[in-house]
């Protein structure tokens, strides 16, 4: 049977372009040349691709950039792999949209689609000639993303002479590393230079972003007071000059004081997201030892619940690394263990007013470090099936003004919740 034929036979209550979706993260798209082509205007990948052994040389080169996001006719949207078994094609199609997803031995072609473009503020510069690209400010469709402080302090806790590393086991990004420097962020120091703010305000100003949502995020601070007045210092900022009324902003902090989240509300912010990355107990400990000694698991929990009185049941969410249970030293060993985990997580939240967002855990794998989800397909389908039960029950579907289907490249919970317009 193929793959599409049996995920409809055995999630009948998926819709098929969730489906697809799904499919299209796990099994990729063949390499077809008009895709290294595209890169000319789509939004590239941050990682090029390299050209497998019999495969012709693009413009002479072995190395090709690809386009990052698909976004097809319905608008949904997915991140672009490229996997040379895979039983999906794209290539142009003739359609106004210009590609089309050949599939199978028989090539039907399942829906046209184009590519995230790059838009014209990645190129453009601020007032002091800067990139904008290069001020902390990135983009998912619909959703701008603004980090001016990557670094996090759980890998650098201090202890007497020396730190000790209490990072979330899965975290490669928040690497106090030379960004810190460029930005002009310093550890322990909850401000941030006013240059940067101001560099990357102009940037989310720019006039063709084409974002509706501005997710604010960066590295944990060891203290959650200090972490709260960052936020802050950016919420302060994009309101003085009218942003937090063009874009939903939401604060991707840790878990924060209530004071914090009131003067955040207070200067428009309109959503939390403290993102939780696991349930268990004993693997919170495990994956994320930073979170769990320095704030605690059960502060965490309250913590949302506060950011739910504060910012209303709509707009609070925490995001989960799918998966993460089961990688690593003192792992979980059961998959399906992993998943009732997951999903007694959102019968917590679900009702409380929390969305429980789940992202896959994608390990490192093979000679060429290629990653792999470490959930299978059917696992990640069966947890997102089940968990659009719960919020259909419960009757909170995902606020599609803070997470919505052109935002949401590599998880599903919004393409359940709504229907394509
Ligand atoms: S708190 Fe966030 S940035 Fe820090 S290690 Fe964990 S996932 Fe990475």
């Amino acid at each position: 049977m193929s793959l599409l034929a049996r995920l409809a036979d055995q999630f009948p209550a998926s819709p098929a372009r969730v489906r697809l979706k799904a499919a299209l993260l796990y099994a990729g798209v063949r390499y077809h040349e008009s895709l290294a082509e595209a890169a000319d205007w789509a939004f590239p990948n941050y990682m090029p691709y390299i050209l497998p052994p019999g495969v012709a040389a693009f413009r002479g080169q072995r190395k090709v950039n690809l386009p990052y996001l698909v976004r097809m006719a319905d608008d949904t949207q997915v991140r672009l792999r490229v996997k040379p078994d895979s039983p999906f094609e794209i290539r142009p199609d003739g359609s106004p949209l210009g590609f089309g997803l050949f599939y199978g031995p028989d090539q039907t072609l399942l829906t046209s689609l184009t590519f995230e473009p790059r838009l014209a503020w990645v190129d453009a510069l601020t007032g002091d000639g800067t990139p904008m690209r290069h001020t902390g400010l990135s983009q998912h469709g619909e959703m701008l993303v603004l980090n001016i402080a990557p670094g996090c302090e759980y890998f650098v806790v201090p202890e007497g002479e020396k730190t000790r590393n209490l990072s979330c086991s899965f975290c490669l990004y928040g690497l106090p590393d030379k960004r810190l420097d460029s930005l002009g962020q310093r550890l322990y120091e909850a401000g941030l230079p006013p240059a940067t703010v101001k560099r990357v305000v102009e940037a989310c100003a720019h006039p063709d972003t084409r974002a509706t949502q501005l997710y604010l995020v960066g590295g944990s601070m060891l203290d959650m007071a200090k972490e709260g007045e960052r936020y802050v210092q950016i919420a302060r900022a994009l309101k003085d000059v009218g942003l937090t009324d063009r874009y939903y902003v939401a604060a991707g902090s840790g878990a924060l004081e209530r004071k914090h989240m009131e003067e955040l509300k207070d200067l428009g912010v309109r959503g939390a997201c403290f993102n939780m990355e696991v349930w268990d107990a004993a693997q919170f400990a495990r994956v994320c030892p930073g979170k769990d000694q320095i704030v605690g698991r059960q502060r965490w929990i309250d913590s949302l619940e506060e950011a739910v009185d504060v910012f209303g049941k709509a707009n609070v969410m925490t995001a989960f690394v799918g998966g993460v249970e089961l990688d690593g030293e003192g792992a979980m060993t059961d998959a399906r263990r992993a998943l009732e985990s997951n999903l007694e997580a959102a019968e917590y939240f679900i009702p409380r007013g929390v969305q429980t967002i789940y992202s896959l855990h994608w390990k490192v794998t093979g000679k060429d470090r290629g990653q792999e989800p470490v959930y299978s397909l059917d696992l990640f389908l069966e947890l997102n099936e089940r968990l659009a039960a719960i919020r259909k029950r419960e009757n909170r579907l995902i606020n599609p003004a803070f997470f919505s289907r052109r935002s949401a490249y590599m998880q599903l919970e919004p393409d359940y919740d709504e229907e394509p317009a």
